[in-house]
């Protein structure tokens, strides 16, 4: 689509942009679906390398057709284009980007008669000072949209109040069980352990937590601020967010709202049921919907570490025999580049035989489809935002095995406040692995069969009409348009 080939016919109309990585793409994706339900005129914008792998695996098309109000534009990250852009490099890739867009950014923006054609940016909250440059240069509010947790952008925010109060740096190994107390709200329940892993210093592939956080702070300067989450989960987090960003919408889990309202929409209308877009950036496998068929309900430990995550072979092998000894059935995600070693030697055969017995691996699987098949009983995960969410909404207990970044927090928020899991994280054993896999498929399975359930009804509660992911929407939206009126008028 070349500029001025459309004409946006409302007078609100917001730029999207994501960081180009799976889980961002996915949410900021989904945001954008439900903002042009509502009427509102969106171009998304991905980088070269993010769109060229939506157009290979996902729906692009078919999306476009169902919504004439959605355009996707592209810009370059700065690497050439036979450029890995492994997850661990995603520090480097951040840099890229923020160092090569704003110019491309600016030229996007600008109409052909040099006017700024957006009423509003709503970027990516990693990107807060670019996003910010970029809305004051050319006169357009920004509105930030933070796709992780409530509770690690708040672990963020309050990461020099930790400075100050001597809670930080943290003191290697020995220091991790440390309770840190002066984030507010997470008193006696946040060790050093459980803080993002960016707080851990630079060692282990770690970004540095400094520009992680300056971004966090960036996001003060917005005229609002939107997380994918929902009251009745992070509700005390929100309240002290709150307290710094009043003009705060939760909006979460975004991919059941956006289920939510397309039904709504279908069942108050004559149309046929909107489809569901696929957002992957990598081929879908659905060979394991038909393996999964054919297993008995609640038989299932699905595990899958996201889009990101790299293990070792010894990581690979241990939660590997973990698997096999439990002797449960196990549907099992191997990204193409995600052993960050291959050592070239046969696999025992006790594995080869227990995988052929009761194990599915595949390269890249439908997460959302594989986690509401009535054979899934368990979730073995890396605690990403995405993933836990949609863990939450398919009521299943999760196995907590954080790689980076807000995963560490989550996993503790897991584990320790919603109790729908178990937390696995700093460890890699195969006897921990068998434990908890029994633990979760067997063992306590009563027991989280209840509270997964429980949470599970909370979250749709909170995307149906009434709810409080449903409301503020609506006041989003609301916002927007305002955003749009008073741009026109300026
Ligand atoms: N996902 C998927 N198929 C897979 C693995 C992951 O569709 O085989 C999706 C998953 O549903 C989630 C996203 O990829 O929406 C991963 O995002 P998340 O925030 O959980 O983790 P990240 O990849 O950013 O570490």
């Amino acid at each position: 689509m070349t500029r001025g080939e459309y004409q946006c016919e409302t007078e609100t109309h917001v730029l999207m942009f994501p960081l180009p990585a799976q889980g961002h793409v996915n949410c900021m994706l989904q945001l954008a679906e439900l903002l042009v339900l509502s009427d509102v005129h969106v171009t998304f914008l991905n980088t070269e390398h993010v769109h060229h792998r939506l157009l290979r695996f996902a729906d692009v098309p078919s999306r476009l057709a169902a919504y004439p109000t959605l355009h996707f534009e592209t810009f370059s990250d700065g690497l050439p284009s036979d450029d890995p852009r492994h997850g661990d490099n995603l520090g480097e890739h951040i840099k890229q980007v923020n160092l090569t867009a704003l110019p491309q950014l600016r030229e996007i923006c600008m109409e052909d008669s040099g006017k700024p054609r957006f009423s509003c940016i709503v970027g990516d909250g990693i990107f807060g000072r670019l996003t910010y440059e970029l809305g004051q240069e050319l006169g357009i509010p920004v509105v930030y949209f933070r796709t992780v947790s409530a509770c690690s952008f708040w672990a963020y925010f309050c990461a020099p109040r930790l400075l100050e109060c001597n809670e930080l740096p943290i003191r290697g190994e020995d220091d991790m069980d440390r309770m840190i107390t002066s984030i507010p709200g997470m008193e006696n329940l946040v060790r050093c352990r459980d803080l993002p892993s960016f707080f851990r210093g630079t060692h282990n592939g770690n970004l540095p937590l400094e520009p992680v956080v300056f971004e966090t702070h960036q996001s003060l300067r917005g005229q609002a601020l939107i997380l994918n989450t929902f009251e009745d989960l992070e509700g005390p987090v929100l309240s002290k967010i709150r307290l710094h960003f009043p003009r705060l919408y939760a909006l979460g889990p975004l991919h059941a709202h956006l289920t939510s309202r397309k039904a709504a929409k279908t069942m108050s209308s004559e149309e046929k049921p909107a489809a569901s877009f696929i957002s992957s950036l990598w081929e879908v496998d659905r060979s394991c919907m038909t393996w999964l068929d054919a297993q008995p309900p609640k038989s299932v430990i699905y595990v899958s570490f996201g889009s990101i995550t790299t293990i070792s072979r010894d990581m690979l092998t241990e939660i590997w025999y973990g698997l096999v000894n439990s002797k449960k059935r196990f549907l099992w995600v191997i990204r193409p580049d995600m052993v960050a070693e291959q050592d070239g030697k046969d696999l025992p055969l006790e594995l080869v035989e227990g995988t052929k017995e009761r194990g599915c691996m595949v390269g890249w699987a439908p997460q959302q489809d594989v986690l509401a098949h009535a054979a899934i009983g368990g979730f073995m995960t890396h605690s990403g935002w995405n993933s836990t969410l949609e863990g939450v909404v398919a009521s299943v207990p999760m196995i907590c095995w954080p790689y980076f970044a807000d995963q560490q927090i989550n996993s503790r928020y897991v584990s320790e406040v919603w109790k729908i899991g178990l937390d696995m994280k700093d460890t890699c054993d195969r006897k921990v692995v068998e434990k908890m896999v029994n633990d979760v498929m067997e063992e306590r399975r009563e027991e989280f069969e209840k509270s997964t359930q429980a949470m599970a009804n909370l979250a749709k509660t909170s995307v149906r009409e009434g709810g409080s992911s449903y409301s503020d929407f609506d006041r989003l939206v609301e916002f927007l348009k305002l955003l749009g009126t008073r741009q026109k008028q300026s």
